[in-house]
């Protein structure tokens, strides 16, 4: 295959219950070709309604991760991105809001020419039509990928997934045999005598054929790794070598599932089935992965939602950055509206997290104060940064009411940005995505980047108010990074790290590039180690 183009798909379905870690499987199949030089992207497909993730509540469906282009997406596009250090666009993300939108627009405009329009041909062929379109999207450095995971979200026998797994089946035929491979990510229990049970494999198994879908690759996700024995079974019920049949116990850490894969061989059988090359797989990503910790450091972080999906972009760039400092990072999560004010001493860092509304600020505020006055190094993200914003207008400016717009009354130090006057759709209307930010000089935020331009990505649709910028810098409060006249990031001296950003940079997060602001704040909480 040496020199050619080429591109071959990856598809992974899931069986018997959502929620078995089949995005990180995917992404570490993808990380296992990455290691061996091979260019890859990725598709997730949500069947949901929903145009995209925008509008959804974090507290039900996980975080909203944001894509340089400003695309809100499903959390496992979060997944792709760190574990194939690549950035992808929304159209990496197909639902079927966005998939009939598009279908009623041609609809609408007599693309169809008289015809009746129905979910197959037109759903399905519009659904391949994506795939096919963000799968050959080259990547910012104008390199194409040469393989494309597609993994359909929900569990084979959802309605909403039909017309995806019917897309897919289509495919199949469509494209030459050695550039198509199924992989069935499903569910090995347990049962009460610690038997491995693979009947509800075989089930699921049943409900893809049923559907015209071979698996030629069955990954089991079990608490316990699965032996020869249960491999052997599963090979005879579902049709396909014991080979294509691989474990994938629960790994202490996501980074170390492609470690699993590989040594169940799976890089074996894909490259086989798909007519690949063997290579010599480079293992720089493992050795950071796997870097020994020395030390250990307790973050709080003082949220609104006590679930930790909500936050994995935080959870995730805080252990890049401790995995490069030899540090393993403990996170205690907070309660905005529960924790005591006492507990506050017992973390080396205070983390405070971007959100909505105004439910748990006050409580977010006393923690950014307790921060602040006790030299506690703080990283404040988003509605981190503006509240830090509002604490300090409050307690050293003398402004006892300051607030934000969105919080309701009081004097506004946080403003809508102008740019949002008038806007009533929740979807995809805030200042999303990559923005230019310029650092100023002599500054923690130039320290810590190293650069004095750089790109993060946002979302948000307030910001610091522009009348109260130069009372704040008076009395103390510095805006060390700015794009045009809005502030990105704040800080303070004579405090060993007070660093708070309107942006939010464990989006850009990588394991083999920590965030510099994470980077910063986990090296200050080891610095300033409280905690046994
Ligand atoms: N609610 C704030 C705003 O919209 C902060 C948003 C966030 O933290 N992502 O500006």
């Amino acid at each position: 295959m040496n020199g050619e183009t080429f591109l071959k798909y990856i598809i992974i379905t899931g069986g018997v219950m959502s929620g078995l870690g089949k995005g990180i499987t995917a992404a570490s199949v993808g990380r296992i070709l990455k290691n061996r030089g091979y260019n890859v992207t990725a598709v997730k497909i949500d069947p949901y309604l929903n145009i995209d993730a925008g509008t959804m509540n974090p507290a039900q469906h996980g975080e909203v991760f944001v894509l340089k282009d400003g695309g809100e997406v499903d959390l496992d596009l979060g997944n792709y991105e760190r574990f194939l250090d690549i950035e992808l666009t929304s159209p990496h993300n197909i639902t079927t809001g966005k998939v009939y939108r598009t279908v009623i627009e041609k609809e609408r405009r007599g693309d169809f020419l008289g015809e009746t329009v129905q979910i197959i041909p037109h759903i399905t062929d519009q659904i391949k039509a994506c795939i096919r379109q963000a799968a050959e999207e080259e990547f910012p450095d104008g390199i194409k990928a040469d393989i494309c995971l597609v993994e359909v979200g929900g569990t084979v026998g959802d309605i909403e997934s039909m017309p995806f797994l019917e897309a897919i089946r289509q495919m199949r035929a469509e494209v030459p045999e050695h550039d198509y491979v199924l992989i069935h990510v499903t569910l090995i229990p347990e049962d009460t005598m610690g038997d491995l049970k693979t009947k509800p494999t075989q089930h699921s198994i049943k409900a893809l054929r049923e559907l015209g879908l071979y698996a030629d690759i069955i990954v089991g996700r079990s608490e316990r790794p699965i032996g020869a024995h249960t491999k052997r079974k599963i090979s005879a019920f579902c049709d396909l070598p014991a080979s294509s049949v691989i474990s994938a116990a629960t790994a202490p850490d996501i980074y170390g599932v492609p470690m699993e894969l590989e040594k169940e061989g799976l890089a074996d059988v894909l490259t086989t089935r798909l007519n690949l090359e063997k290579r010599v797989p480079d293992t720089e990503w493992y050795r950071v992965v796997t870097r020994e910790y020395t030390n250990r450091v307790t973050v709080g972080i003082v949220s609104k939602y006590g679930i930790e999906d909500v936050y994995i972009s935080i959870k995730e760039a805080l252990k890049h950055a401790g995995r490069a400092l030899s540090t393993e990072v403990k996170i205690a999560w907070l309660d905005a509206e529960r924790y005591e004010k006492c507990q506050l001493k017992d973390y080396d860092g205070i983390l405070i997290p971007g959100g909505f509304g105004r439910r748990g600020i006050e409580g977010k505020i006393e923690a950014i104060r307790f921060a602040r006055e006790n030299k506690i190094p703080f990283l404040g993200l988003c509605l981190g940064f503006q509240l830090s914003v509002i604490e300090y207008a409050r307690n050293v400016l003398g402004v006892p009411d300051a607030t934000s717009e969105e919080m309701g009354e009081g004097t506004h130090v946080i403003a809508l940005l102008p740019e949002q006057e008038g806007v009533t759709d929740l979807g995809g209307t805030m200042r999303l995505g990559d923005y230019p930010v310029e650092i100023r000089n002599n500054t923690l935020a130039k320290k810590l980047y190293g650069l004095t331009q750089i790109t993060e990505r946002h979302r948000h649709r307030y910001e610091v108010n522009p009348r109260f910028i130069r009372k704040l810098e008076e009395a103390g409060l510095v805006f060390s990074a700015i794009n045009k006249n809005r502030m990105e990031c704040l800080e303070l001296n004579s405090h060993p790290f007070f660093f708070a950003t309107q942006f939010h940079p464990e989006f850009r997060s990588r394991p083999t590039r920590p965030s510099p602001p994470y980077l910063g704040f986990v090296e200050a909480c080891r610095i300033n180690k409280r905690t046994p």
